[in-house]
């Protein structure tokens, strides 16, 4: 039976771009936001005024949700605006970014509260347990010890943030971009504290074959990963809006995922829901 709570938590998109992936992914948003009994209401502004808008939003009681569409302005001025978003609004977890860097779980002393999870991170996060990827026997911390993961993508919304959480579970990530390919790991045996990062000399003709998962997430129509190269019984896992493997992918893949983009706006709604929560409790405090 599904239970209702009679809530309507309300969640505020600023669209400032006219990228067509963000574009869909708003109206994906406002759509399940529509069958879900949440209030999306999408602000379109240019990126000038975009700050301004933020902190207006920030400071409305009624709004319990911000997330803001990137590519703002596609460089560090975007840092600075996923910053503005106040933390007990922010749904996509941007501004407390450096905390999953730093493995920090909780927000608070008394250890309640937990940080909030970039949305495309989480759903994928959430993939890989469903297909159990991670090991449900090995205690936390540990869930991906022995599994090489490669994700080809290092934004700072998505890959990045992915790479640091998969490395923390244990996992040994490659995170490829453009310019080289990093490994994230934890040291041999789980020894580090937290994760520690290095280039590495190794090409991707050579991690893939040895990757149990490959994630990919470059926004190229052209860019394929080739089929080949691959594992027998990978796990395949496409979050880009165009398709970065090959057609006959599931000829090698155990479990081909083409899209997270569903899972992602549940995520978003997960995490809107912990932060009208949050909110409710801080009210009721006062
Ligand atoms: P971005 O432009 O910020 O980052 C792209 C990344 O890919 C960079 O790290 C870049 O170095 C790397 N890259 C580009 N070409 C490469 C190549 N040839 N080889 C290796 N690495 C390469 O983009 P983004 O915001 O991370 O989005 C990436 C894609 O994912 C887009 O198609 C976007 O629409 C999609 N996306 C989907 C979701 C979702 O479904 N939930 C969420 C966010 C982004």
């Amino acid at each position: 039976m599904i239970k209702t709570r009679g809530i309507k938590p309300k969640l505020v998109g600023f669209l400032a771009n006219e990228d067509p992936a963000s574009i869909k992914y708003a109206e994906c948003t406002s759509k399940t936001c529509e069958e879900t009994g949440v209030i999306f209401e999408l602000r379109k502004c240019n990126r000038e005024e975009l700050k301004d808008q933020i902190i207006e939003a920030n400071e409305d009681d009624s709004v319990h949700g911000i997330m803001v569409y990137y590519p703002v302005f596609g460089d560090l001025q975007d840092q600075y605006l996923q910053n503005v978003v106040s933390v007990t609004k922010d749904v996509e977890g941007l501004c407390q970014i450096c905390n999953s860097y730093q493995n920090i779980p909780y927000l608070d002393e008394e250890q309640i509260k937990n940080y909030i999870i970039p949305c495309t991170p989480l759903a994928i996060i959430k993939v890989m347990e469903y297909i159990r990827v991670y090991n449900s026997v090995l205690l936390y911390g540990n869930r991906l010890h022995g599994c090489v993961i490669t994700i080809i993508n290092r934004s700072e919304i998505v890959g990045r943030p992915l790479a640091v959480l998969l490395a923390n579970e244990g996992g040994k990530v490659y995170s490829v971009d453009i310019n080289n390919i990093q490994e994230i790991h934890h040291g041999t045996e789980l020894k580090l504290k937290t994760y520690e990062v290095r280039i590495t000399n190794l090409k991707l003709e050579e991690i893939l074959p040895i990757s149990d998962v490959v994630i990919t997430g470059v926004p190229t129509p052209s860019y394929k990963v080739p089929t080949a190269l691959l594992r027998e019984g990978v796990i395949a896992i496409n979050f880009s809006a165009f398709k970065n493997f090959e057609d006959n992918i599931k000829e090698k893949a155990s479990i081909y995922v083409p899209t997270i983009g569903k899972i992602t706006i549940t995520m978003l709604e997960r995490n809107l829901l912990k932060l009208y929560d949050r909110q409710l409790s801080l009210k009721n405090e006062e």
